[in-house]
């Protein structure tokens, strides 16, 4: 068990590609933490320097109480499972589990202790003497997975371990790897660029974007509390809308005006904006936070905009709207499915605690 400290770290890659910008993190004991991000934030760069598998170009990671910058990938006390999971062909699940303890000079029925150990945890004991060709991808992964167990390292890290599954599968084996954390509570750092994983994962998620790291807080609270519009639009199926425009006060109350939409703000929202009257800004709605039959919800004129159906996604009991403003802008909502005609005119209500208004900007904050 250990705690994870990343300080200041840097990456520079040969050739001066700065891919990590000075990074702070403290993983706690036991912790699963989830580094999210798009494709080439700086996310497995980091998780490879806690590996020992990439040189620290500045700043300290330290596993347990040791700082590890000069320890070799075999001493630092973690175990890696990455994307592409090689097992060894020739070898027996057994053996390939076996073999990293055997390297380390583990005697043998300690060693059967461990393989047996993992393999009851992981539901591979009926499969101990199958060769990885005789297993499906899920079981091959769950070998891999059990590979990295019987080490019982400090801290487990795990490279986008699932992206080679199947949809279905991946869903499953999260689940497991969610059990094998509760019951081994190790402390993991765990990296995918699928926010869907990070979510259901982590106990707490770091968001990143051009290896810097934007935000770290328990899944909930990152998708209800953004802390700028990257974060906003990167966490949430489908994303969050985007509109532009500008904080006006009128009729006693605050309103967001912009792109052929005007929305009163809540008491709460309007305090918090207060110094950005009259300034431009970015408003983030989510999709399930736009209503049809506005009457219904509330009679609520300056909370309401009439759109334009655009394009209709059906999912079930739910379905995804496209629609347009007058000016053209597009938004999309989630909603209860219904049938309903492109091209149709809906009277739409948008719940003012699903608002966000950010300043301008990507990166803009959420004020
Ligand atoms: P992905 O999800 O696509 O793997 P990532 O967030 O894990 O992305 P990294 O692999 O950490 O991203 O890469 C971060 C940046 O560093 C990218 O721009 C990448 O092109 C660059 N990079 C990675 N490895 C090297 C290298 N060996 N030399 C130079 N640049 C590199």
């Amino acid at each position: 068990m250990a705690e994870v400290i990343i300080k200041d770290v840097e990456k520079v890659y040969p050739g001066g590609f700065k891919a990590v910008k000075g990074i702070n993190l403290d993983i706690h004991d036991s912790e699963f933490i989830v580094l999210v991000g798009p494709s080439g934030c700086g996310k497995s760069t980091t998780l490879r320097m806690v590996a020992g598998l990439e040189e620290i170009s500045g700043g300290t990671v330290s596993i347990g109480d040791r700082v590890v910058n000069d320890v070799p990938p075999k001493d630092r006390d973690i175990a890696m499972v990455f994307q592409n999971y090689a097992l060894y062909p020739h070898m027996s699940v057994y053996k390939n589990m076996a073999f990293g303890l055997k390297l380390r000079g583990m005697k043998k029925p300690d060693i059967d202790e461990r393989v047996r150990w993992a393999s009851s945890i992981l539901g591979l004991d009926t499969l101990l003497e199958r060769k990885p060709k005789a297993l499906s991808g899920g079981q091959r992964q769950r070998v891999a997975v059990g590979r990295a167990i019987v080490r019982q390292p400090a801290a487990f890290l795990f490279d986008e371990p699932l992206s080679n599954l199947d949809a279905k599968l991946r869903v499953e084996t999260r689940a497991e790897l969610k059990r094998l954390h509760h019951k081994l509570q190790t402390t993991t750092i765990y990296v995918t660029h699928d926010q869907e994983e990070a979510m259901t994962l982590g106990d707490r998620v770091v968001v990143m974007s051009e290896g810097l790291i934007q935000q770290v807080d328990a899944p909930l609270t990152v998708y209800e509390r953004p802390v700028n519009r990257f974060v906003a639009g990167f966490l949430g199926t489908p994303p969050m809308n985007f509109l532009s425009g500008a904080l006006t006060s009128k009729n006693g109350g605050v309103f967001f005006e912009g792109e052929g939409v005007s929305l009163k703000l809540n008491e709460e929202q309007a305090d918090n904006v207060a110094s950005h009257i009259g300034q431009d800004v970015t408003l983030g709605l989510r999709p399930e936070g736009v209503y049809m039959h506005a009457n219904e919800h509330a009679n609520d004129e300056d909370r309401t905009a009439e759109l334009e159906v655009n394009v209709i996604e059906p999912l079930g009991d739910t379905m995804d709207l496209f629609l347009d403003t007058s000016t053209g802008a597009r938004l999309v909502a989630r909603v209860k499915a219904e049938h309903l005609d492109l091209g149709t005119k809906v009277k739409m209500y948008v719940d003012p605690t699903k608002i966000h208004i950010f300043e301008p900007g990507e990166y803009g904050n959420n004020i």
